[in-house]
């Protein structure tokens, strides 16, 4: 634009009227909106356009500051625009908007010209503008879409939630005219919580927090605009917080998915502003893309979770897990791949299927082959759930293997199967080693069956192939010849082939591994036979032969004995079969050994083979008859002794004796000491853990020495009870009657004067060392009645508590102060069906224990109580009580737990044993209940009278 030097300037001359007029023209019909002000901005003029634009009578306008027509928001920068033209300055393009007079806004784009006087002085603003509103409206939606773009992005991008609403935060402040803006979600409980933000204290957030303009269940909540956070009516501390903060305006927009209010984001300004309906709208619409991204995303990464977690298992379990559809495996983790004997899961993944099948052969658990559809994968997909033990041999090597095979099919939507998930574990190691003990167990079992040498080695080469070897050959070593006794192949054709080369070739080059097993004594061990065939063999037609009979490693295992050698077992793998390992090694040796033994049995029995004609008679003897040899290994056991040694003549036979008897050692050495004429020893031996008692005698020979013997330990039992019997029972008796004899004498004598007291107090000890005495007298009498079957029992019914109550009397009368006795019973006891005699010996009996057993004192309680159609009679003290492991015993004849009456308590050991007796005679029970230490409990149960 030209410069206009001054509107109300006079004119100059013509050309400068003519110019006037021109300009005058200009300003009429110009389309763009030109203004002129004071230097304060002031209007002093305004063209026609005022009212084509905005609705403005110009007139009207002169004497309006420019700026109050401004948006409030636009209002600062148009008076700093107007302060730098006041100044002399230019401004251009500056974009504003400008209230219409129907209140709508609309964008302007001004620019300014000082006008200046001669001086140079501004006397005047001109301002021209244009109405952008158009450009502005398709700039803004540039901008709403460009913002919407990064929202999208940033959701596209965002691996995390935190990353997603991090970004979203930054994305708001950038697209909108927001200082700050913030994120918050929803907790399980509704309250939303600070989940990402820009430019807050914590001392904000924490004080925000939780403060919502919609209740959690709102619908179709709407945004809140607050223009002016001093007119928004916040609750006082609330609004404190937010004016501390230096919050001046702020938007709260709702994010809803699905009708769900998940949580709302916040902008803020620091000075107060009228959030204009642009903006609202491209919150709302960046808030519903957050919200279903926060949705697809909470989803996203719970599925991403848990397939993480999936995949974490599936690579690090030991089963093999194989998931195929009808065209092919879809996943495999690495054990499977391991287990089919790939490197890697990718590597099998990447391999061809029938290739895969092709390399190896598939058996049922019995060796019958598998077809491929039988395979529980391939049933899994065509519906069935299987699960079955695989046998497979991998063609290449030869090598077997055992799998356990389950399949699940795995359905879609629709109920058709997708895909079959295999789980594989391979148990092979746990059938090779059992497929090892089976063998060994039977080895052993075959070896032992017979005394026979030679069926015994045959047997065993029977055995051994194929389950171990490929072949075997046993051969035997007697003075200084090698004979082959038994060999076998796998291949039926071979095995004469084997038996006719050793009988041409025998194994005598002292390289031959047969030859060094049998001079070394050790097991040898060839990696490679075939390398080896040429040093073994005599003649080409040898070696010819070795390649033909085609093992590829070797085992010779030495079978020896006691210093001497019997032989050697030879074993050799045949292909398919993998060559030995040191497993295999080990188990030869085993079978080496326990060979060895049974040949040992074998031949020292064939050696015995008369003498065992004259055993035979040892079979039916009574007494126990053992041989043992020099080195005390058991060569013979007849019946009678493996009775009482409980051992099994196949077990004892080949083991030294001792093993078999712990403490067959003091038998031998008391057995040596004693010289002159044999007799019999009366020796105990642990046998089982129990002592028994042997009358045994010794007779040495040549090789060995035979022991006879006879268990005597019932017999000494009954012995050792008639002698304690007698011993307690003297002793038992003796105090009473030394008591009475002691008393009686001083009633007797008339040198000394007694006082009344004196001569009852002495009357009372005979009565009642009479009546102790009678007990006893009455206790020998009624257990040897029991015994022999003579004590007659009357059953009627009875009244427990009477007879308990009496018996309590009665003993009360001896009972010593310190002990205390009562009964006690509920009123309605029905009667027991016994007979009240023995009953009362019965009670008697207990109560008389429980005092005798208590000698520091305390209660005895006797209690009777119904239990269904028993009643139960308990007798319990505060005594001395019985260790568990006891409580059986002392219901036994003559037993006592202190025997040697070291607690100074005495007894014949009858009562408890007549008491048990009585009470299985009247169809009861009767036990003890003792912790050992405080008393005891003894119940006595009967049945109640009909
Ligand atoms: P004894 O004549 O020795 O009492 P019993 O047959 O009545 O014979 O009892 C056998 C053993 O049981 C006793 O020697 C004693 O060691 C133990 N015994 C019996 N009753 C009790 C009891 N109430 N408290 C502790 N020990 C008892």
């Amino acid at each position: 634009m030209t410069e206009l030097r001054s509107i109300d300037a006079p004119s100059r001359g013509d050309d400068l009227v003519y110019l006037a007029a021109f300009q005058q023209l200009v300003l009429e019909r110009s389309h763009d909106l030109i203004t002129v002000t004071d230097p304060v901005g002031t209007i002093i003029y305004a063209s026609p356009s005022w009212q084509t634009v905005l609705g403005w009578e110009p007139d009207a306008l002169v004497g309006t500051p420019v700026t109050e027509l401004v948006h409030p928001d636009d209002r600062a920068r148009a008076a700093a625009g107007i302060g730098a033209v006041a100044v002399a300055g230019e401004v251009d393009g500056m974009t504003a908007r400008f209230k219409a007079r129907d209140g709508r806004w609309v964008a302007l784009e001004s620019s300014g010209t000082p006008i200046l006087d001669a001086d140079g002085t501004v006397t005047h603003l001109l301002g021209t503008a244009r109405d952008v509103s158009e450009r502005e409206e398709l700039r803004r939606r540039v901008e709403e879409l460009d913002a919407l773009y990064r929202i999208a992005d940033v959701i596209a991008r965002a691996g995390s939630l935190d990353e997603l609403f991090g970004e979203a935060v930054e994305t708001l402040i950038a697209t909108t005219a927001a200082d700050r803006a913030s994120v918050l979600l929803s907790d399980e409980e509704g309250v939303m919580r600070f989940t990402a933000w820009s430019g807050l204290s914590d001392a904000y957030r924490a004080a925000a927090e939780g403060h919502s303009p919609w209740p959690p269940d709102a619908v179709d909540p709407q945004p809140v605009l607050v223009a002016d956070v001093a007119d928004a009516g916040f609750e006082p501390e609330l609004e404190r917080v937010v004016t501390a903060e230096g919050i001046g305006s702020l938007a709260f927009i709702p994010l809803i998915h699905d009708g769900v209010l998940l949580g709302k984001f916040m902008l803020y300004r620091n000075e107060r502003h009228e959030w204009s309906e642009g903006e609202v709208r491209l919150c709302r619409t960046i808030a519903n893309h957050l919200a279903s991204a926060t949705v697809r995303a909470r989803t996203r990464m719970a599925l991403r979770d848990s397939r993480l977690q999936l995949e974490t298992i599936m690579r690090n379990v030991d089963e093999g897990i194989i998931v195929q559809s009808a065209s092919g495996v879809v996943y495999a983790n690495g054990s499977a791949a391991r287990i089919i004997g790939f490197e890697s899961a990718e590597a099998f993944l990447a391999a061809d299927r029938t290739e895969v099948l092709d390399r190896f052969e598939m058996l049922s658990d019995d060796g019958e082959p598998l077809a491929v559809e039988e395979l529980p994968g391939r049933r899994a997909l065509r519906g069935e759930t299987s699960e079955r033990l695989i046998r497979y041999r991998v063609r290449a090597t030869g090598e077997e293997g055992w799998s356990v095979v389950r399949a699940n099919p795995v359905r879609g939507v629709d109920g058709e199967v997708i895909l079959s998930v295999s789980v594989i574990h391979d148990v092979t190691e746990a059938r090779i080693a059992q497929q090892r003990v089976d063998f060994l167990a039977r080895a052993s079992e075959m070896l032992n069956a017979t005394l026979d040498v030679q069926q015994t080695l045959g047997a065993l080469a029977t055995l051994a192939v194929p389950a171990f070897a490929g072949h075997v050959t046993v051969d035997q070593y007697e003075d200084g010849v090698l004979r082959c006794v038994g060999a076998r192949h796998v291949d039926p054709a071979k095995t004469q082939l084997m038996i006719e080369l050793r009988r041409e070739y025998p194994p005598t080059k002292p390289e031959h591994p047969v030859q060094r097993a049998l001079a070394t004594g050790q097991v040898q061990f060839v990696a490679d036979v075939q390398a080896e065939a040429e040093s073994m063999a005599h003649d080409e037609r040898h070696a010819e032969a070795i390649r033909e009979l085609a093992n590829t490693s070797g085992i010779v295992v030495p079978l020896a004995a006691r210093g001497r050698t019997f032989g050697a077992i030879t074993f050799g793998s045949v292909p398919p079969q993998p060559p030995f390992t040191e497993q295999d090694l080990a188990l030869a040796i085993e079978i080496g050994r326990r060979a060895s033994i049974a040949l040992d049995n074998a031949l020292l029995y064939a050696e015995a083979d008369e003498r065992a004609r004259a055993t035979e008679a040892l079979e039916f003897v009574d007494d126990g008859v053992v041989l043992v040899d020099r080195d005390e290994v058991v060569r013979l056991l007849n019946p009678a002794a493996s009775r009482v040694f409980g051992v099994k003549p196949q077990k004892a036979i080949g083991r030294r004796i001792d093993d078999l008897l712990h403490d067959w050692a003091n038998v031998r050495e008391r057995i040596a000491s004693t010289s002159g004429p044999r007799r019999a020893e009366l020796l105990p031996l642990m046998i089982g853990g129990e002592e028994h008692w042997l009358s045994i005698s010794a007779v040495p020979f040549a090789g060995g020495t035979v022991y006879a013997f006879r268990d005597v330990t019932e017999e000494r039992a009954v012995e050792q009870l008639k002698s304690d019997f007698v011993s307690t029972v003297s002793h038992e008796l003796r105090t009473p009657l030394a008591a009475i004899y002691g008393a009686a004498l001083t009633l007797q004598r008339d040198d000394v004067e007694l006082a009344e007291s004196q001569r009852t107090g002495l009357l009372d000890v005979i009565s009642n060392e009479a009546d102790r005495l009678a007990r006893i007298v009455n206790d020998i009498l009624w257990a040897s009645r029991l015994d022999s079957g003579q004590m007659a029992l009357a059953i009627e019914s009875c009244d427990a508590v009477s007879l308990a109550t009496r018996v309590v009397d009665a003993l009360r009368a001896h009972a010593p102060e310190t002990v205390t006795l009562s009964v006690e019973a509920p009123s309605a006891l029905p009667a027991v069906a016994a007979d009240s005699d023995k009953l009362r010996g019965v009670l008697t009996n207990l109560v008389d224990n429980a005092v005798k057993y208590s000698p520091d004192g305390g209660h005895v309680r006797i209690s009777l109580h119904q239990m269904g159609n028993r009643v139960r009679i308990r007798v319990s003290d505060r005594g001395l009580g019985i260790p568990p492991a006891e409580q059986a015993r002392i219901f036994e004849k003559f037993f006592r737990l202190d025997p040697n009456l070291t607690r100074g308590v005495g007894g014949t050991g009858l009562g408890l044993y007549i008491c048990r007796e009585l009470v299985h005679r009247m169809h009861g029970r009767i036990w003890v209940v003792s912790d050992g230490r405080r008393g005891s409990t003894f119940t006595v149960e009967l049945p109640v009278a009909q």
